[in-house]
């Protein structure tokens, strides 16, 4: 089951694999973890983090500032990988098409796109199990 999953996703994994590349060859590293392709730093990074980018979730792929920042982001950008495995193909035009309609809406296209909604849903569960520990 797990493979015809990974395999529904394999489209947007592979936009994943291709954007991943010149975060590569910029100087950043790879790992996998979780079951998923993480790859972290160099100076494509250091660009998006400069405008506000923290990470971003493709298919099983996910990029981000650094490799600390990704164990913080995990469980958000693991609510994306979820989402590419559920939508497949549709994932990538699903995701800004939501965006886009909460735009029309007036609304913000991130903060409100259903599809963050679902991956703030679970940093706030995250932040709260976390918030018991330190009781
Ligand atoms: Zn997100």
């Amino acid at each position: 089951m797990r493979l015809l999953i990974f395999l529904w996703a394999l489209p947007t994994t592979l936009v994943g694999v291709m954007a991943a590349i010149p975060w590569v060859l910029s100087g950043a590293k790879t790992r996998i973890a979780h079951g998923v392709l993480e790859v972290h730093g160099g100076k494509i990074a250091l660009w998006f983090m400069r405008r506000g980018f923290a990470a971003i979730a493709l298919g099983h792929v996910i990029m981000g500032f650094s490799a600390s920042r990704l164990e913080q982001l995990r469980p958000h950008e693991h609510v994306h990988v979820r989402q590419a495995e559920r939508w497949g193909i549709l994932f990538i035009p699903a995701y800004l098409l939501a965006g886009l309609w909460q735009k029309l809406q007036g609304r913000h296209m991130y903060y409100d796109n259903p599809f963050e909604l679902e991956a703030f849903a679970m940093d706030a569960k995250v932040a709260e199990t976390n918030t018991r520990k330190q009781v």
